[in-house]
Formats: C-alpha cells, sequence, structure tokens
C-alpha cells in the first residue's frame, strides 16, 4: 500500500513534455528523474536538475521522493491558491511541489490510517527548515478545523518563529541555520481536523552561547532582545543596545546582517509568544534569564597570589543577583570554587584562573539549554490535546515532520560536528533500510524477477560509532568515566588500539608503525557515507562530560525566577548519581527517534543547495554534483528504475483503465489478477512491458503507460 495513489497517473502535462513538445522538455527537463532515458548517468541527472533549476522549477521527483533545490530567492509558488490546486490531486497530475507530498502524506493517512512521517535531510542552508514551515503551514491552511481548535493551527505556526529566535543562528553556511534538531508531530483526528501537537528537540549546540566563529552569530534571541526590547525592558535587564558590549556576543565580529532584521523578528517573537500562551511574567522571567547569560559573560575576574580567582566587577553579579534570582555571594563563591566530597567531609578548595572562566561559561551554557528545553516544554503543553479524555490513543492519527541538521563539515569539527554527523548517518541508514530496501523487498513479496541493484550500506559506519563497548562514544565514555588523568589525547590511543584497524577510521598512525604526515596527532578521521571528516579531539572529553558543577548548581535551584528553579531541580543536586554523558544521551534519544520513525510510514524530502553564496540564479555543479552523491540519489533511482518504473495495486489499476476493454466495462466480475490481465492483453502490452505480481502490476516503461493515458482521453 505504501506508494498506492502516489506514483501514477501520469498526467496531460508531462505527456506534453514527453512526447510533442521536445523544445519544452529540453527546457525544463522531466519531472520525475525515473522518466530520464539515461536514467543511469550522474551527467544526465544534474543536467536536469540544473534545467529545471533555471526555470525555477525547483522541485523534481525520484518516485516517491521529492528533491528540492534551494532557490534563494521567493517564488510564487506557495500561496493559498496554490495550496488549493494541490488538494486531493494525484502525485504527477501537476507539477511536482511540496504541498503535493504535503497532500499525498496527509491523504494517505486519512485513508490507510497510518502514521506518516516527513523525513527532510540535506546539509546546513538545503533548505529543510523552509520544507518543514510550507508543510506545516499547508496542512493549517487546508486541513478543516473543529471549532474549539481554530487556534490551534496559528499556536502550530507561532512555535516557529520561538524555536527558531532560541535556536537558530547565524553561521557562515545559512544566515538563519537551525542550531538543534526538531521532529514535530501534529495529530489529527478522525475527521482530519488538526488536534494537537508535540515537539522532540535534539541536542543544541549550546557551545555557540559562549563562542562563535568568525563570521558566525549567537542565537538570535539575543540581537532581537537589544535591538527591539523596548527602553524600559532594556534598563530593567541594564542592558546597552550594542552588542559589541557583550563578550558572548563579539567573537564572531558579525552583530548585524543584511539578510535579517533583529527588530521585526524581536516583534514577530513577542506576539508569538504571546499566541502560545505565555503569561507576561514569564516573558518577563525568559528575558532575565537572556539578559543574565550576557552579564554572567562579561563578569571579570583578577588572579589572586596563590593562584585563586576573585570577581573584579561586582556590580555584574549584583545584577546576576536580580536576573537569575540568585545569591550574590553564593554564585560568586559557587563560580571561583569547588567543593570536593572525600571521606564524607566536605571540602572547599579555589579554582584558578581558566577553571573559573570555564565554570563561569559552563553555568551560562547549561542555564542556556535548560531554558531552551523549557521552552519546548512550554510550546507542547500549549499544543496539547485539550480534549484528551475523549480522544483515546487509537482515535488520531500523525503526521510527523523531521527537520534535523545535515551533514557538517567545517575546517574545524568537534564533538559538536561528530554529534550531528552520526545522527545523519542514522537517517541515512533508515533512509537505505526504508526505501532501497524496501524496493527490493517489494519485488520479493510480489514475486517479481530482478536484478539487485547494489548500493552503500552505511551501517559498519553506524556500528563503528555506536557499538556497545567497541564502538568510538564506548570509548569516549569510558575515557571520561575513567578515574586518575585523562585527556582527549588518552581517548585518541584508546581509538588507536581499539579500531585501528577499521576501514571507516583513520589517524595519523600508520599500519607499519609509521605516521601519515598530512594529519596531525590531535585528529581522527571518519570516513562517512557523505565524505571524509577530520574530527580534533581536542574538547571532546569536557564536551562529553558535560559537568556542572554541583556547587552552581546548588545554587541555581535556589533561584526565584520560576524558570529557572522548573530547570534545575534540588532532586539533580542530591542525586549521587553520575547523569549520563552527552553523547550517550544523545545517541539514545536518536534511537528513540528511528523508533519512531520505523513505527511510521515514510515520505522523504531531498534538499540540495545550489550553492555556498546563499545566491538565486547560481548552480555550482561540483557542489550539487557531491550532494547527489551522498544523498545517495543515483541509487536510489536505479533502483526504482532497474525493474519497473511504475506499479499498481490491481484494483487500481483495473478502476482507471477498464473503460478502454469490453471485457472489464463497466465491471471485471473475476478475480483481479485476470481482470488486469484480460485489460492489458486487450491493450496489446508485451510480455516484456510488464509483469504482474500478487496484488500488483508492474510496468517497465514509462511510455507503455502514457499510451494508455492517451487511449482513456482519446
Ligand atoms: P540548517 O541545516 O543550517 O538549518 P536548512 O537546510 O534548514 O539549514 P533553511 O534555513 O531552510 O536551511 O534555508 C536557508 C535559506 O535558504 C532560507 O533562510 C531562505 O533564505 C532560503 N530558502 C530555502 N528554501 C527556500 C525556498 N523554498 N524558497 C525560497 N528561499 C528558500
Ligand atoms: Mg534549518
Amino acid at each position: 500500500m505504501r506508494y498506492q495513489g502516489r506514483e501514477m497517473n501520469v498526467d496531460g502535462r508531462v505527456r506534453l513534455v514527453m512526447e510533442s513538445a521536445l523544445t519544452a522538455r529540453d527546457r525544463v527537463g522531466v519531472q520525475d528523474f525515473v522518466l530520464l532515458e539515461n536514467y543511469n548517468s550522474e551527467v544526465a541527472f544534474i543536467d536536469n536538475l540544473r534545467r529545471r533549476f533555471r526555470e525555477n522549477l525547483i522541485y523534481t521527483y525520484i518516485g516517491s521522493v521529492l528533491v528540492s533545490v534551494n532557490p534563494y530567492k521567493d517564488l510564487e509558488i506557495y500561496s493559498k491558491a496554490q495550496m488549493e490546486r494541490y488538494r486531493g490531486v494525484s502525485f504527477y497530475e501537476i507539477s511536482p511541489h511540496i504541498y503535493a507530498l504535503s497532500d499525498n502524506t496527509y491523504r494517505a493517512m486519512r485513508t490507510e490510517r497510518k502514521d506518516q512521517c516527513i523525513l527532510i535531510s540535506g546539509e546546513s542552508g538545503a533548505g529543510k527548515t523552509e520544507a518543514s514551515k510550507k508543510i506545516l503551514l499547508y496542512y493549517t491552511v487546508t486541513c478543516p478545523t473543529g471549532d474549539h481548535m481554530a487556534a490551534l493551527g496559528e499556536r502550530l505556526l507561532q512555535s516557529n518563529p520561538v524555536l527558531e529566535a532560541f535556536g537558530n543562528a547565524k553561521t557562515l553556511r545559512n544566515d538563519n541555520s537551525s542550531r538543534f534538531g526538531k521532529y514535530m508531530d501534529v495529530q489529527f483526528d478522525f475527521k482530519g481536523v488538526p488536534v494537537g501537537g508535540h515537539i522532540l528537540n535534539y541536542l543544541l549546540e549550546k557551545s555557540r552561547v559562549v563562542h562563535q566563529n568568525h563570521g558566525e552569530r549567537n542565537f538570535h534571541i539575543f540581537y532581537q532582545l537589544l535591538e527591539g526590547g523596548d527602553d524600559d525592558l532594556l534598563k530593567s535587564l541594564e542592558l546597552e543596545r550594542n552588542p559589541q558590549n557583550y563578550n558572548y556576543l563579539v567573537k564572531g565580529n558579525c552583530p548585524r546582517i543584511s539578510s535579517i532584521n533583529d527588530k521585526n523578528s524581536w516583534k514577530t517573537v513577542m506576539n508569538a509568544l504571546l499566541v502560545i500562551g505565555f503569561v507576561e511574567e514569564e516573558v518577563q522571567n525568559l528575558m532575565n534569564i537572556i539578559g543574565g547569560i550576557l552579564h554572567l559573560g562579561n563578569t571579570q575576574f583578577g588572579e589572586g597570589e596563590e593562584g585563586e580567582t576573585y570577581v573584579t566587577n561586582e556590580d555584574q553579579i549584583l545584577t546576576l543577583e536580580k536576573l537569575f534570582g540568585v545569591n550574590s555571594s553564593a554564585l560568586t563563591e559557587a563560580v571561583t570554587h569547588k567543593k570536593l566530597t572525600a571521606k564524607g567531609e566536605e571540602m572547599i578548595s579555589p579554582l584558578n584562573f581558566e577553571q573559573t572562566l570555564s565554570a563561569r561559561d559552563a553555568l551560562a551554557k547549561s542555564v542556556y539549554r535548560r531554558t531552551f528545553n523549557w521552552l519546548v516544554e512550554k510550546i507542547n503543553q500549549s499544543l496539547a490535546q485539550k480534549d484528551e479524555i475523549h480522544h483515546s490513543r487509537k482515535d488520531f492519527s500523525v503526521i510527523g515532520v523531521l527537520d534535523i541538521y545535515g551533514f557538517e563539515v567545517l575546517q574545524h569539527n568537534s564533538f559538536e560536528q561528530f554529534c550531528i554527523n552520526y545522527c545523519n548517518e542514522k537517517l541515512q541508514q533508515l533512509f537505505i533500510e526504508l526505501t532501497l530496501q524496501y524496493e527490493q523487498e517489494e519485488y520479493e513479496t510480489e514475486g517479481i524477477a530482478w536484478e539487485t541493484v547494489q548500493y552503500f550500506d552505511n551501517k559498519i559506519i553506524c556500528e563503528l560509532i555506536e557499538e556497545k563497548h567497541k564502538g568510538i562514544i564506548s570509548i569516549m565514555n569510558e575515557e571520561c568515566l575513567r578515574p586518575g588523568e585523562t585527556c582527549d589525547a588518552s581517548f585518541l590511543e584508546k581509538m588507536e588500539d581499539s579500531i585501528g584497524g577499521h576501514p571507516h577510521f583513520v589517524t595519523h598512525k600508520l599500519a607499519n608503525g609509521k605516521t601519515r604526515r598530512v594529519m596531525s596527532r590531535e585528529e581522527f578521521r571518519l570516513l562517512h557515507y557523505a565524505g571524509e571528516v577530520s574530527y580534533n579531539v581536542n574538547g571532546f572529553l569536557d564536551k562529553n562530560n558535560d559537568l556542572l558543577s554541583r556547587s552552581l548548581k546548588e545554587v541555581m535551584c535556589q533561584s526565584d525566577n520560576q524558570i529557572l528553579s522548573h530547570c534545575f531541580r534540588r532532586k539533580e543536586v542530591n542525586d549521587q548519581k553520575r547523569s549520563e554523558t552527552a553523547s550517550t544521551q544523545f545517541k539514545n534519544s536518536l534511537m528513540k527517534l528511528m523508533e519512531i520513525l520505523m513505527s511510521k510510514e515514510p515520505s522523504y524530502v531531498r534538499c540540495i543547495k545550489p550553492n555556498d553564496s546563499k545566491q538565486p540564479g547560481k548552480f555550482d555543479e561540483v557542489l550539487v554534483r557531491h550532494q547527489v552523491k551522498y544523498l545517495g540519489l543515483m541509487e536510489n533511482l536505479r533502483v526504482r528504475r532497474a525493474g519497473f518504473a511504475y506499479r499498481r495495486r490491481f484494483e487500481a489499476f483495473l478502476q482507471r483503465y477498464k473503460p478502454l476493454c469490453p471485457e472489464t466495462w463497466p465491471n471485471w466480475n473475476g478475480c483481479l489478477s485476470d481482470g488486469v490481465s484480460t485489460l492489458v492483453e486487450h491493450l496489446g502490452y508485451t510480455p516484456e512491458e510488464y509483469k504482474l505480481g500478487r496484488s500488483k502490476i508492474f510496468i517497465r516503461f514509462p511510455k507503455t503507460l502514457f499510451t494508455t493515458e492517451d487511449a482513456l482521453e482519446a
């Protein structure tokens, strides 16, 4: 049932392109790669993408997968009128569109009563978040609304500006880059009315709160507050408007960007918070935290004769007392000292200058991350179905949309890139399992003979990273937990010892004991499915440990700020158990995500970034080819074409084409397979043109189908 209703029904327009208007086809290419004559050729594939891109046709199918190329300009294709065009129309009846995919997913959910998910992938800046917003917009505009649920659509939509303000930032690759992963469920009742929503968020890149690379910014909200907050608010937070005055905002040396209007965004975010249901006090508390983090970044320390540290600008700490709602001397003490418990006794020892700075930064990062989680929680409360009592779990179906960071290769790759790329390996694995394997299995279950297509199975890389005891995450955790002096270098050594010979793992050490000169001694390289990435191990263990001292937690859990007291719980301070490492938490959350996705019927949007300079009209062939390769699009197409271009369930095929044969018209009363057989024999199909499976007819060439469609219209 998976592809039913999504793949057939080749429309007049395609036929026009295919057959009569060769010039048009030359210009706009084919709307489904399956129709490419030379479907094995990457050149032809990219040529087709380019032609369509030039004509502003940014969407193309590979069967039921939607390929999208970022136009980097506003196209007039997302209006309400456009939405209407795509409602209830089969996949191929009009030009490819994200709305077509949204609509087909919705209908599949309704008719098959099966939960759906839409997986959006692609590298940073390829258009994933924009695609996810278009999908959400489509549902909120076109789906029926229940009386009391009219506001839900608005709340669903407004969750985006809030999460983007707190979770997105300008990076070198994307002015509005999502620095967290997001999976959003929209729940529909039996009438197809959206009745609720739920968001899961993944690994916020919190290191950005205290450090930004050159040309990048901190999270948008900081700049929005400084630009857009009214005078009274800024006064209450003791903030000045100039971002350059704040240590946590100056590192990237790029406070303003032409593509972003922080002042307007601020208004949008404030309105969105209101719509979602945040009360005034919560917004004030939230801004106290954001302002507090900026003040925290500006606290300065001096070094005493014994190497101890002290705060040099007391006024900052007093401001923090107000904004974070904590006791200033307790805070100072906790940032500059550590508490040790030895033999049941508590001892306090001073931190040195470096340690103090990192304790301060750890606090800022932790406060921000927890506040972000709190925001998601609040949004989820607002999106939760209000009359849940009336909805047993079975009463509603779900469409989930996954917008998660794409594969990342930076100049300097660290723990964050390692996690992001691991996540992409997992998603690729899921794609392989669900699409490539599924396709091949379908032939098998239908009993159709065909030649297996080879594709690279990245399972080996996933295992290299996540395998128990032997995988990189396990080795890293072991190093974090090992008593005594451990450091990033020893982590690297451990990896060399246990996985040194793995075909996807490389360090400076060569198998013959010599060293590879081109690699630094602090690096390890992973040969990902999408390409090679060198990771610098510096900071891996710290980031994986993700420790915030107990003293700081103690101070924070006494906060008067209600958000902070919710985020820092006494239970956590009292709990002697060591919390899970960051990589373990991430791995577990990914496992859960995979389970969620596996339980649903997937659709795919594969986003491609046409150039690195965010420019409209520019199609960088080398860049595109690379993405086509690692998104596995050629394999996808080959599998789709290797056997049969089209397939359709017997009943659907008969239903559509029965008028073409006197024996099947107006009704065929025998078994379906015989009916289809009679019909195609009457139509003159040759044996190599088609095969009958157990429940579906498989048609090898698109042309066969076009001819049949023509006959229907004649
Ligand atoms: P990241 O992984 O960094 O979050 P992303 O894949 O989510 O990247 P987007 O933020 O969706 O990328 O897109 C980057 C920018 O490209 C957008 O801010 C917008 O300017 C432009 N863009 C993307 N898709 C479209 C579209 N369909 N129409 C017009 N512009 C688009
Ligand atoms: Mg994004």
